[in-house]
C-alpha cells in the first residue's frame, strides 16, 4: 500500500486486541492501518500493565482453551523473533479452597487437550513454595507450562513487528459514522476495504448503542487495582504464579523489580477510561492485604507501586466478537472482562481472517454476538452481576 492509500483493513485501538488484528492480517498479506489515540501498550490502556496470566484453565470451556494454547504459542514466537523474553513460564498454581468444581472441569479438559496439569497435595505445595500458607487449601492444581507475559512490552513487541513487516501505525484518534466505518480528527472518512474497531474499554463510548451500559452486550468500564509488594521470598523461583478463587485474589511472582503483584477481584465502582487515579482504591489494598491467608509475607510488606485498571466487562464476562448489525465490513472486538490478554494471538487472527473475508469466524453459540448473545459455558469469570459500587 502505497502511504496515503486505502488499507485493505484499518484497525482502531493498538492494545493487545488491536495490535495483533493488525499484524495478524499483515501475515495474511493484507494492507494495515492501525489508528492509536496514545501509543500500542501505553500504562493507561487495559493492556498496559507489567503483566497478565496466560493460563489454559477454563473451566468447561474448551473454546476458550484452544485459544490459550494457541495463544501461548504465538506469544513465544513472537518473543523469538523480537529477542525478548514475553512470557515467563513460571506455572499457574490455582489454590483450591472452595467446592473445586471449576478445577475440576478445567483439569479434565486440560488432560484431554495433552496440557500438562498436575494434582499437589498442601505438603507437596509448601515444600516447593515456602512462602505459601496452606490453610483451607484441599489441593492445588497446578498448570507447569503456563505463567504471564510481559503485558506492556508484549503489545509494543508486537507492534514493532508490525512495522517491519510493512504494516503502518499512525497516532490518532478515530470516531465511527452512522455506518460504523471510520472519521479522523477532523471529521473526514478514513477509507479501508474493512474496519476494526478494538477500542477496550472506550468502546461503549465510541458505539452507546451496539455495547453501552443498556445494550445487550454491554461493556462496563469498572475499577479494579493491581497492588505491587515489596515482600522478600517473592520472586521469580520462589512462588508460582497464582489463583485462589476461594479468597478471589490472584498473584505474579516479583521479577524485574516490580514487586510482587497481587490483583483482587473487587470492582471500586465504575471507571472513566479516560481518567487514570495514581493511588490504589484502600478497599483494593485491605483485600490485597487479606491474601496474607496465603502469603503471610504480604501482612505487613510495604507497597512499591499500584495501578489502577478498568476491567472492560460485560455481564456475562463473555468477550464482543461481532460484525457491526448495519455493516458488515465493520467489526467490533473487545470485553475481554479480566481474561482477554492472553488470547490476543488467537483474537486477532480470527477478527483478522473474517474482516479480510479468509475465513468466516465460526463459533460454536453466539455467546460473543452484539445481539441475541447465548450459549456457551459460563465464562471463566462467571455471571458478573452489578459492579459493587
Ligand atoms: C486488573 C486487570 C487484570 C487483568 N488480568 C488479566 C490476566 O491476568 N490475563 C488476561 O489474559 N487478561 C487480563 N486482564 C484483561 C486484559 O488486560 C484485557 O482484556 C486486554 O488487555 C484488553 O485489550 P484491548 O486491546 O481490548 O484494550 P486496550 O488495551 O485498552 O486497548 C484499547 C486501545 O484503543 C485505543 N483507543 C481507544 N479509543 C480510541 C480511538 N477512538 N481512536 C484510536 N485509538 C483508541 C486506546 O488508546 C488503547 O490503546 C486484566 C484486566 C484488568 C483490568
Amino acid at each position: 500500500m502505497k502511504k496515503g492509500g486505502t488499507p485493505d483493513l484499518l484497525v482502531v485501538g493498538g492494545g493487545v486486541w488491536g495490535t495483533w488484528t493488525a499484524l495478524q492480517a499483515r501475515r495474511l498479506g493484507a494492507s494495515v492501518q492501525l489508528i492509536e489515540e496514545r501509543e500500542p501498550g501505553h500504562p493507561q490502556t487495559t493492556s498496559g500493565d507489567h503483566s497478565r496470566i496466560i493460563r489454559h484453565s477454563h473451566g468447561e470451556d474448551t473454546l476458550l482453551l484452544s485459544w490459550a494454547q494457541r495463544s501461548l504459542a504465538a506469544w513465544k514466537e513472537l518473543g523469538a523473533q523480537v529477542g525478548e523474553e514475553i512470557f515467563v513460564n513460571t506455572g499457574v498454581a490455582w489454590f483450591v479452597s472452595g467446592t473445586g468444581v471449576w478445577e475440576g472441569s478445567s483439569e479434565l479438559r486440560m488432560r484431554e487437550a495433552g496440557v500438562p496439569c498436575e494434582r499437589l497435595t498442601v505438603d507437596e505445595a509448601l515444600r516447593r513454595w515456602p512462602a505459601v500458607a496452606g490453610d483451607h487449601v484441599r489441593y492445588v492444581l497446578l498448570e507447569p507450562t503456563a505463567g504471564f507475559l510481559r503485558a506492556g512490552d508484549g503489545v509494543r513487541a508486537a507492534a514493532r513487528a508490525l512495522r517491519e513487516e510493512g504494516g503502518e501505525i499512525i497516532r490518532g484518534r478515530a470516531t465511527p459514522a452512522a455506518d460504523g466505518t471510520a472519521l479522523d480528527e477532523s471529521g473526514a472518512p478514513i477509507s479501508a476495504g474493512a474496519t476494526v474497531w478494538a477500542a477496550g474499554p472506550w468502546l461503549p463510548t465510541l458505539f452507546p448503542a451496539l455495547v453501552g451500559a443498556d445494550a445487550e452486550a454491554s461493556i462496563v468500564p469498572t475499577r479494579r487495582d493491581a497492588i505491587y509488594f515489596d515482600a522478600p521470598g517473592m520472586g521469580l523461583g520462589e512462588i508460582p504464579t497464582w489463583i485462589d478463587e476461594g479468597l478471589a485474589v490472584w498473584g505474579i511472582p516479583d521479577e524485574r523489580g516490580h514487586g510482587t503483584k497481587v490483583g483482587p477481584e473487587f470492582d471500586n465502582g465504575s471507571f472513566n477510561p479516560s481518567e487514570w487515579p495514581d493511588a490504589a482504591h484502600p478497599g483494593s489494598i485491605e483485600r490485597a492485604r487479606s491474601c496474607a491467608v496465603r502469603f503471610p509475607r504480604l501482612s505487613d510488606a510495604p507497597i512499591r507501586e499500584s495501578r489502577a485498571c478498568q476491567h472492560e466487562r460485560t455481564k456475562s464476562g463473555h468477550y464482543v466478537l461481532d460484525q457491526h448489525p448495519d455493516n458488515p465490513q465493520v467489526w467490533l472486538a473487545g470485553g475481554g472482562s479480566g481474561h482477554g490478554y492472553k488470547q490476543g494471538p488467537a483474537v486477532g487472527e480470527m477478527v483478522a481472517r473474517a474482516a479480510l473475508h479468509r475465513d468466516p469466524l465460526v463459533l460454536p453459540d453466539r455467546r460473543f454476538a452484539l445481539r441475541n448473545r447465548a450459549g456457551g459455558p459460563s465464562s471463566p469469570m462467571g455471571d458478573m452481576g452489578e459492579p459493587n459500587s
